[in-house]
C-alpha cells in the first residue's frame, strides 16, 4: 500500500517539524496541503526521495544543505556544502552594522569572506543607497553568493581573494564606512568540528587551522588601511574571544571598541571605529 504523510512523518524516526519540511521539499507542496491531504497515498518516487533525505539527516547531514536553503534575516539563501550555514547570532552584526550605517548617507560597506552572501545581501536590501562588495577565497562560495544577490535582486560587487588581497587590482584607499566579516574563528583542535553540522561545512568557512584568532588578526589589522575616518569595523568571533578580539582592535588603533551579546548572552561580535 502507497505510503500517506502522516505515517512517514511519524515512522522516520526525525523530530516532527524536520519530517515535515523535507516532505514538503520531497512532495513540492506547502504545509497546508500536507495538513489536508496527511492520509492520501504519496507517488512512490516522491516517497522514495523522502526517505533518502530522511536517512541523511538521520545521519547527521544539515536541514540547511538538504533543503539547500537557509532564512538569515527574513530573506531565503541558497545554501551549498561549499558555503557556511548562515546561523540566527549572525543577525547581530547584521543589525549592529544597519545601526552604525543609519546615518550615513550612501554608505561604502566591504563584506569579508562573504560564503553565502548572506550578510552583504542582507546590508544592501535593508540599504538600496549602499555600495556594497564582498570577498571570498572560493570561486565556489562567490558563485553562491552571486546567485542569492541575483535571486534576492541585490547589489554587490564581488572579488576573489584572501582578505583584503581580493581587493588587490586597486591600492589601498580609506572608501570603506563598514567593513563586517564572519570569519573562520574556531580553533584547529575545538572538538566541535568533528560535531554536529560543522562536520559537513567547509573546514576553510570555520577553522583557520590554528588558534582561531589568525583570521581575526589580518581583518583587524588590514582594516585602518580600508577605511573612512569614523568607519566602523564590525567582526563575529567565538564565545570566549571577545577580550582577545577587543585587544586586537585597540591595537589596531581602533576607538571606541567594544562587544555585543548575542540572544543567548554571549559576547559574539566587537568592532571599533577609525
Ligand atoms: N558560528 C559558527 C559555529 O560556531 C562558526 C562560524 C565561524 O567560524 N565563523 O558554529
Amino acid at each position: 500500500m502507497a505510503a500517506c504523510a502522516r505515517d512517514l512523518i511519524e515512522g522516520c524516526g526525525l523530530p516532527r517539524l524536520e519530517a515535515r519540511m523535507l516532505l514538503e521539499r520531497a512532495l513540492d507542496v506547502n504545509r497546508a496541503w500536507l495538513i489536508a491531504h496527511d492520509a492520501d497515498p504519496l507517488p512512490d518516487e516522491r516517497v522514495a526521495v523522502f526517505r533518502e533525505w530522511a536517512g541523511r539527516r538521520l545521519r547527521g547531514e544539515p536541514m540547511a544543505y538538504l533543503l539547500g536553503e537557509r532564512e538569515f534575516m527574513g530573506h531565503v539563501f541558497q545554501v551549498t556544502p561549499a558555503v557556511l550555514i548562515p546561523r540566527p547570532e549572525t543577525e547581530l552584526l547584521v543589525e549592529t552594522a544597519l545601526a552604525d550605517l543609519r546615518d550615513r548617507p550612501a554608505p561604502r560597506v566591504l563584506d569579508l569572506g562573504t560564503g553565502s552572501g548572506a550578510i552583504a545581501i542582507a546590508i544592501a536590501l535593508a540599504r538600496p543607497d549602499a555600495r556594497v562588495e564582498a570577498t571570498d577565497l572560493s570561486p565556489d562560495a562567490l558563485g553562491v553568493a552571486a546567485a542569492n544577490a541575483d535571486r534576492l535582486g541585490a547589489a554587490v560587487a564581488l572579488h576573489q581573494g584572501d582578505w583584503y588581497e581580493a581587493l588587490k587590482h586597486r591600492d589601498a584607499a580609506p572608501i570603506y564606512d563598514l567593513i563586517v566579516s564572519n570569519p573562520p574563528y574556531i580553533a584547529a583542535d575545538d572538538a566541535h568540528l568533528s560535531q554536529g553540522d560543522l562536520r559537513y561545512e567547509p573546514a576553510t568557512a570555520l577553522t583557520d587551522r590554528a588558534d582561531g584568532l589568525q583570521a581575526l588578526r589580518a581583518i583587524v589589522a588590514g582594516a585602518p588601511a580600508w577605511l573612512r575616518r569614523g568607519g566602523a569595523l564590525w567582526v563575529e568571533h567565538g564565545w570566549d574571544q571577545a577580550a582577545q578580539v577587543r585587544d586586537l582592535l585597540t591595537a589596531a588603533g581602533l576607538c571606541g571598541v567594544g562587544s555585543r551579546r548575542d540572544l543567548a548572552g554571549i559576547e559574539r561580535i566587537s568592532g571599533g571605529y577609525l
